[in-house]
Parts: C-alpha cells; structure tokens; sequence
C-alpha cells in the first residue's frame, strides 16, 4: 500500500439529477469561441478558426446554490453559460459517429473569467490559466443522465439579477458534441470523469459582488450562484 507523506487531497464531485450518488471529476477541458456570435464579440472569425481548447483543474467545481467569493486579481470578471458534457467511458481517437457513447450525461455550467487578465495573456501571448482556471471557476449544475436523452438542441441562458443577459440554442455551436469529443479525444486521452466545457453564446458581461446569476439549458437543472464580496 501507498504510504502518503500528506492527507490525498479529497476528489471533486458534482451532484446527479434524481440520484444520491456523484460524478467524481478527472479533468475539466473547455472549448472557446464555439458560437458565431460570441467569437465575432471576442474580436475572431469563426469560419477560420478550429475548436481552441484549455482546461481548468478539477476542484475548481463549484454546486449550484453556492455563493462564489469575488476572485482577486481582477477588475472584470465575466459569467460565460455553456453546456457541460460528463464522460462516462474514455477514449482516445474517439469518432464522432461513437462520440454519444463516451457520455454520463449534461449540465449547466459557467465558464468564469478574469477577462481583464484574458486580454492581458491574449496581447502578450502568455497562458490562460490565470484569467480561466482560478479558484471556484467553473459553477456546474446537477448533470442530467443522457440515459434522459442527449442534448443536440435547445434553450440556452443567463441572466443576472434577473435580466437576461445571454440566450441562443445550443444548436447554433459550431463544433457540435460529437466533433468536440472526437477533435478532444485526439488530443487528449479522454478518461471517465472528465468534464467538457462546450463554449458560451454571446452576451458575456460582468459580475458585481451581490449578484445573482441564474443560468441554464432547456431539460436540464437551473444553476443557481451568488457573488460575494472580495475575500
Ligand atoms: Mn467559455
């Protein structure tokens, strides 16, 4: 037996509808600019470009329901809705006519950025992982089984304080679940427990400490997070 010199650090896990049990998460990858109209407001041409991936650490997980501390080190932090793919059996290669049977299931998430230290990494062409994989960076709702049926199109959403800030279907992305999958998977060894942040609609903007974001896909549980105060 492994003798470790410290406590093993505890496994993130996200919650499951109509289950007591947790998805125990492995890594969490994300996709940018993956909708036409939200590359066009992040200054990219979306015909040109293909799926750009990046990746936040695992216990950045954040439930539903919890109040998120407004991070340090930044003076714009933005919400960004996405459809979050669970994968349930790995793969590497994985083609997308297989890619649906790689996946536990689907939630709502938000991809929070330090946009401020985003533009910085962008002009100066130095890592992301300042502005994407900050401490409690990526809220999850609970994830729907795909034994519920897949997720190809629908509502998505987000809206603070109550206004609708972000609205589009999640059929308008441009790498689609599969192609996602499959241009990952060749990349990367998908392994179970992996999360996949499939990328934001337009209409990204700002949070303030005290607001309430509220955001969610059609068929899927609402996530629901306040920003706190700077701690
Ligand atoms: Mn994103």
């Amino acid at each position: 037996m492994t003798e470790l010199a410290i406590p093993a650090p505890v496994t993130p896990s996200v919650a499951i509808t109509g289950s007591t049990q947790r998805f125990p998460v492995h890594r969490i990858y994300c996709v940018g600019r993956n909708y036409v109209e939200h590359a066009k407001e992040m200054g990219s041409d979306p015909q040109r470009d293909p799926p750009v991936f990046f990746m936040k650490p695992a216990d950045a997980v954040v439930p539903s329901e919890a109040l998120i501390a407004y991070p340090p080190g930044t003076a714009n932090f933005h919400h960004e809705i996405e459809l979050v793919v669970a994968i349930g059996r790995g793969g590497r290669n994985i083609a997308p006519t297989s890619a649906l049977e790689h996946i536990f299931g689907y939630a709502a998430g938000n991809d929070l950025t330090r946009r401020d230290l985003q533009y910085l990494a962008k002009q100066n062409s130095t890592p992301w992982d300042a502005a994407k994989g900050f401490d409690a960076s990526a809220p999850i709702g609970a994830i729907r089984p795909a034994a519920a049926g897949h997720v190809t199109s629908g509502r998505i959403w987000l809206s603070v304080n109550g206004a609708l800030r972000q609205e589009a279907d999640v059929s308008a992305m441009i790498w689609g679940v599969p192609a996602v999958i499959a241009h990952l998977s060749g990349l990367f060894t998908l392994q179970p427990g992996d999360l996949i942040y499939t990328g934001t609609p337009a209409g990204v903007g700002a949070l303030r400490p005290g607001d309430r974001v509220e955001g969610g896909i059609e068929g899927l549980d609402v996530l629901r997070n306040t920003i706190g105060p700077a701690t």
